[in-house]
C-alpha cells in the first residue's frame, strides 16, 4: 500500500494505488482525497464529551417534524474497513448514497446534507443509478426551489457538492468548518473539500445564502438542533430533529454504518477516534432511541424502515 493509501486514500473502484497510475496521480490531488470519504489532518476534540440526556429534551410545544431518507445513488463494494476501524479488509459493502429530508410546519422543507452531481464525480466514482439530488427530491414531491434550508453535516464532496441544485435554500454550516476549509476567495484551504465546492460555497456566501452556526448544541429552526462531533472533517457537524416518535438524530457520516454504533467502533476516517466514540456515545443519549440514530452510508436504513416512495424512506 502506498503512502497515500495509508492515509486513507484507497480507489473505490478497488483499483491498486500504484504510482504512475493514472487514477493514483489522482488521488494525490487535492479533489482527490474527499473522494474516499477522507480524512484529514488536524485534530482537535473540542466540546466532544458526552453530556447528559437531559440536554435533549425539547421545549414543550417544540414543532414536529417528519425525517426522510433520500437515495440518489449507491457506490458497489466499498471496503468496509474505511467504514469501520480494524474491519476485516475483505470485506465489501455497496454504500447508499443518501440525503435527508425533514418535512415541517409551515411548508419548511429542510434537507440534511445534498449529495453530489458534478460530472467531475461521477466521472470518477460511477455510482450506480444515481439520480441528481434536485430530481430526488422533485421526485419526492417536493419542487426543488421550494428547499428553505439546507444543513451541511461537513464538506466533503458527497455531501456539499448539490447544494447550488437548491436556488432558495439557506445553507447552515459550522463557522469552524467552513473557515477552515473556504478562503475568502473561494480558494480551498484544505485537500478535504473540492476545488469547484469551495468556490461554490463562497459564491453563495458572497450572495449572502450561508449562516455559519457557532458551536455545539445550536437549535437551528424550532426542534431542529445542531451539534459537532465526530471529528469526520474539522468541524463536522450532525443534527437533532424532533419528530412524533422522539428525537430522531442524522448522524450524517460521523456515523457511517450501523455496524460502527453495534460495536462501539469509530468511523475509520476521523481526525479523533476517541471523539468520534464519545459523539456516537452522545447520540445515543440525544436520541429517543438507537434506532432514531441514521447513519450516513448504510444501505440498511432502506430495509429497516418504511419506504415513502422510491428510494424513500421515512424515519419512523
Ligand atoms: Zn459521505
Amino acid at each position: 500500500m502506498c503512502q497515500s493509501c495509508a492515509l486513507n486514500a484507497r480507489a473505490l473502484s478497488g483499483r491498486p494505488c500504484h504510482p504512475g497510475n493514472a487514477m493514483t496521480r489522482n488521488l494525490l490531488t487535492p479533489w482527490r482525497l474527499p473522494r474516499v470519504l477522507a480524512l484529514a489532518a488536524a485534530i482537535s476534540c473540542a466540546g466532544l464529551n458526552a453530556i447528559g440526556s437531559n440536554e435533549a429534551v425539547a421545549a414543550p410545544h417544540a414543532p414536529v417534524w417528519e425525517v426522510y431518507a433520500l437515495r440518489y445513488a449507491t457506490v458497489p463494494a466499498f471496503p468496509v474497513h474505511e467504514l469501520v476501524t480494524g474491519a476485516d479488509t475483505t470485506r465489501k459493502i455497496d454504500i447508499a448514497m443518501m440525503f435527508w429530508l425533514l418535512k415541517g410546519p409551515a411548508g419548511r422543507r429542510v434537507l440534511v446534507d445534498a449529495g453530489f452531481y458534478r460530472q467531475k464525480f461521477l466521472d470518477s466514482w460511477k455510482p450506480a443509478d444515481f439520480v441528481r439530488p434536485s430530481e430526488v427530491v422533485q421526485r419526492f414531491g417536493i419542487a426543488p426551489d421550494s428547499i428553505t434550508d439546507i444543513i451541511v453535516s461537513h464538506i466533503h464532496w458527497d455531501h456539499v457538492d448539490g447544494a447550488d441544485l437548491f436556488p432558495n435554500a439557506r445553507i447552515w454550516i459550522q463557522r469552524a468548518e467552513y473557515e477552515h476549509y473556504v478562503g475568502a476567495g473561494g480558494a480551498p484551504l484544505d485537500a478535504q473539500i473540492d476545488t469547484v465546492d469551495a468556490a461554490m460555497l463562497a459564491s453563495l456566501n458572497h450572495a449572502g445564502r450561508v449562516k455559519l452556526v457557532e458551536g455545539d448544541a445550536q437549535e437551528l429552526l424550532p426542534g431542529i438542533t445542531a451539534y459537532i462531533g465526530g471529528k469526520h472533517t474539522f468541524e463536522s457537524q450532525y443534527v437533532g430533529v424532533r419528530t412524533a416518535k422522539g428525537t430522531v438524530v442524522v448522524a450524517s457520516d460521523n456515523m457511517y454504518l450501523y455496524e460502527n454504533l453495534d460495536k462501539h467502533v469509530p468511523i475509520a476516517q476521523t481526525l479523533d477516534a476517541k471523539s468520534n466514540l464519545a459523539a456516537q456515545d452522545r447520540m445515543k443519549k440525544l436520541a429517543s432511541a438507537p434506532r432514531l440514530i441514521v447513519p450516513g452510508h448504510d444501505p440498511a436504513v432502506f430495509v429497516r424502515f418504511k419506504k415513502s416512495g422510491r428510494g424513500a424512506v421515512r424515519i419512523e
